[in-house]
């Protein structure tokens, strides 16, 4: 049996204020994204509810 746990991350954009998620696994963290309603370059320089 494979298990995964999901980690669902919320972001905001800086630009359009624009909000989406991206679920991914554990060992992986946001670094740079590319906002999908306006397109800018958002970087992840303050994660909340980092543990
Ligand atoms: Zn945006």
């Amino acid at each position: 049996m494979k298990i995964d746990k999901e980690t669902i991350w919320h972001f905001n954009c800086a630009f359009c204020k624009g909000y989406w998620s991206i679920a991914s696994m554990d060992n992986w963290k946001p670094k740079k994204l590319y906002c999908p309603h306006c397109g800018e370059l958002n970087k992840a320089d303050q994660i909340q509810n980092e543990k």
